[in-house]
């Protein structure tokens, strides 16, 4: 069952998808555009539906308890300065952590989520295709965790369904 608008709408609905610096939306269309159409589909028809929005303040992937069922993927605006595949792919591993159900992401916040969870979205956003965004923009991240994470990737420890 194709439905190719869903991706076309999500990004043009100025509620949901509240992204307007150029760079940052283009990432955000970079990675849609590569997703897998069924996981694209299943993301944006949610019974928990996305809103992605930019800010200054905070970035990552954050659940707003005062508006119970919905998620709210922020994008730092600081994005912005970053090389275009290294914001894809800290998008498309934001993405996956939603994909897998995973809650209370941040990429450079305080909150973080288990290590195991930041693995297993790595591997996730590998299968989409995006193990080198993601190798980018791990190497961009000098933080120990994120230099263990960028060792996996490169030891090939997460394979690139489309190769
Ligand atoms: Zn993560």
């Amino acid at each position: 069952m194709k439905r190719p608008g869903v991706v076309s709408d999500f990004l043009a609905d100025q509620e949901r998808c509240r992204v307007s610096n150029r760079r940052i939306r283009r990432a955000l269309e970079e990675v849609f555009s590569r997703l897998p159409e069924t996981v694209s589909q299943a993301l944006l028809n949610c019974k928990r539906p996305i809103y992605i929005v930019q800010s200054s303040r905070i970035g990552g992937v954050v659940t707003l308890g005062f508006a119970p069922g919905l998620t709210l993927l922020t994008l730092n605006e600081a994005l912005k300065e970053r090389p275009l595949g290294a914001t894809v792919g800290i998008i498309a591993h934001e993405l996956a952590h939603l994909a897998l159900g995973h809650r209370f992401v941040a990429w450079e916040g305080k909150r973080k989520l288990r290590l195991r969870e930041e693995y297993e979205a790595d591997a996730q956003a590998c299968q989409w295709g995006f193990r080198g965004p993601m190798i980018a923009a791990l190497k961009a991240t000098v933080e120990e965790e994120a230099q263990n994470r960028l060792a996996i990737l490169l030891q090939g420890g997460y394979h690139d369904q489309r190769g």
